[in-house]
């Protein structure tokens, strides 16, 4: 039955932010073991708006990390809150590094636009284009370069775990294919075409969620369906495209039949307002008879200057080619499912558990009850940025951990070893080089004796290791006393 047998060290199931993040960062730093199988690009290529911190301040932090539980009514996982806040502009430069183009201001700023949710704009973009599009654009381009697979046109239909590894079946027409891999990342999105009419890509269908009961993971927050509030219900050809909530940011407004607009009832302003109030405020509207035909209301752009809709030409161009002109005419809008909050269990490194990775929409947990609007687009790339992180730290893991003897123990401790390495580091660069600086070399020698008499050390076999390869080094070169070839003795 299975027709092609393959195996790689990491295999990524899905291709959209979060996949080709995982695999961008993970070859990055020197792993190209992968294969990555998936059946088309998910959601991602629609990501319009995208959080980032630009200023990794405290301050900045702290806010971010406030405005998502307040959004998410604090019943989100604080501590993957916190490690996507902290990863955040770490994420964005690794984004920055690969080459992606996001809008900058005349002044060299970054462009940013106040979504949903947020109580100050920190939403990046391109206007030219979708920056989901400009993003995977970016990260194709990278895998293709290093030689990494990306296969699509794949279904992945079964996973299993046995004492002999782990398995992942995919189906293309008629062949199955089976991938045995050390690591295996679940990032296969939502649930998408299960919710019925919503704004979702054909190709996420959302039968995921039953493999991954089949695998035995657990799942979180699986009751917390997202919807966007302000998505075009009319004309039919428009239907389904979202209304940017960056609009009510731009001095764009909801208003009912009577042209009352209903969300300052409640609300001191439009702008950042969590989707799930606008939301309520919205079928408050319509149960009380203020709606429209089409079960929504209206939102109102025709003041927005028209220089700032064409900054949003997925949007303004689709409602111009289908004759609507938003600032000529009332857009009907009205909520739609669009996603789920909820999705596998795992932990602030996105692990669900041994081997098993989930990344993107496929891990629940980080949005609570509700998602700050451009954070479904900012925790697909930051957990695909984490998760490559940890898996590269598991495989360190993973080989010290292979060819121990009875005789001998090696002793695994990351943090150490973390640790360690940072501090040999700066050694070699500020204490040796081919010039030999005495003073500097026995103050060197001395920190490294003193460490490898320490308990810490002894936690690590490899940073023992690597202590007594530094110190090596440097006996050998406070030995030679004349200048020889490129070294230097002063
Ligand atoms: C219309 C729309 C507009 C949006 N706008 C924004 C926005 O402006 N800002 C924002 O932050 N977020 C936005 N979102 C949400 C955002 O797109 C998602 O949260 C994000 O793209 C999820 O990324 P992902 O990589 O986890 O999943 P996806 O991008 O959905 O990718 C899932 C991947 O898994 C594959 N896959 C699924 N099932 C299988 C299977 N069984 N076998 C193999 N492969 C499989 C898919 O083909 C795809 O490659 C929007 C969503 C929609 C639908």
């Amino acid at each position: 039955m299975i027709d092609v047998r393959r195996e790689c060290r990491v295999l990524i199931i899905g291709a959209g932010a979060a996949g080709l993040t995982c695999a961008s960062r993970l070859i990055s730093q020197g792993e190209k073991d992968i294969l990555i199988y998936a059946k088309s690009y998910g959601a991602s290529p629609e990501i319009a708006g995208i959080n980032f911190l630009t200023e990794d301040t405290e301050a900045e932090r702290k806010l971010y990390f406030d405005d998502m539980m307040r959004v998410g009514y604090y019943v989100n996982d604080a501590s993957l809150v916190e490690n996507m806040v902290n990863n955040s502009h770490a994420t964005l430069n690794f984004l920055l590094d690969l080459g992606v183009g996001f809008t900058k201001e005349e002044n060299g700023e970054f462009k940013k636009r106040h979504l949903s949710g947020h109580s100050t704009p920190r939403t990046l973009c391109n206007t030219e284009e979708f920056i989901g599009v400009t993003i995977m654009r970016e990260e194709k381009q990278y895998i293709k370069e290093k030689g990494v697979e990306l296969n699509t046109g794949f279904e992945c239909i079964h996973i299993k775990e046995d004492s002999e590894g782990r398995y992942a079946y995919f189906k293309k027409k008629n062949q199955i294919i089976e991938v045995k891999a050390d690591f295996i990342v679940l990032a296969w999105g939502g649930i998408g075409e299960l919710l019925g009419e919503s704004t979702y890509p054909k190709d996420v269908y959302g039968n995921t969620l039953g493999i991954g009961s089949e695998l035995g993971l657990e799942f979180v927050d699986l009751e917390f369906l997202e919807y966007e509030p302000m998505v075009m219900l009319y004309p039919e050809k428009t239907k389904g495209e979202p209304c940017p909530t960056a609009m009510l940011g731009e001095g764009g407004y909801l208003v009912n039949k009577s042209g009352h607009r209903f969300l300052l009832d409640e609300l001191e302003t439009e702008a950042g307002a969590p989707k799930s109030i606008i939301n309520r405020l919205i079928q408050r509207e319509i149960d009380r008879g203020n709606g429209s035909e089409f079960n929504g209301i209206w939102a109102d752009l025709r003041h927005i200057d028209t220089k700032v809709l064409k900054g949003y030409p997925w949007f303004y161009d689709k409602l111009m080619a289908n004759g609507v002109d938003p600032n000529k005419e009332l857009l009907n809008v009205g909520p739609m499912k669009h996603s789920l909050s909820g999705g596998i269990r795992v932990d602030k490194n996105y692990k669900a558990r041994n081997g098993i990775y989930a990344i993107g929409e496929a891990a629940g947990g980080v949005h609570g009850a509700c998602r700050c609007a451009g954070n479904g687009g900012a925790q697909s790339v930051v957990s695909g940025f984490i998760a490559a992180n940890a898996i590269l730290d598991d495989i360190l893991v993973d080989e010290a951990a292979s060819g121990i003897s009875d005789d001998f123990e090696y002793k695994v401790d990351l943090e150490t070893y973390k640790r360690i390495k940072k501090s040999l580091i700066d050694i070699g660069d500020e204490k040796y080089g081919y010039v030999k600086e005495l003073g500097g070399m026995e103050e060197a020698l001395k920190y490294l004796n003193g460490l490898l008499e320490t308990e810490e050390l002894n936690k690590d076999t490899k940073s023992i290791q690597a202590v007594k390869s530094a110190i090596m080094v440097l006996e050998a070169a406070l030995a030679r006393d004349e200048s020889i070839g490129t070294y230097v003795v002063k």
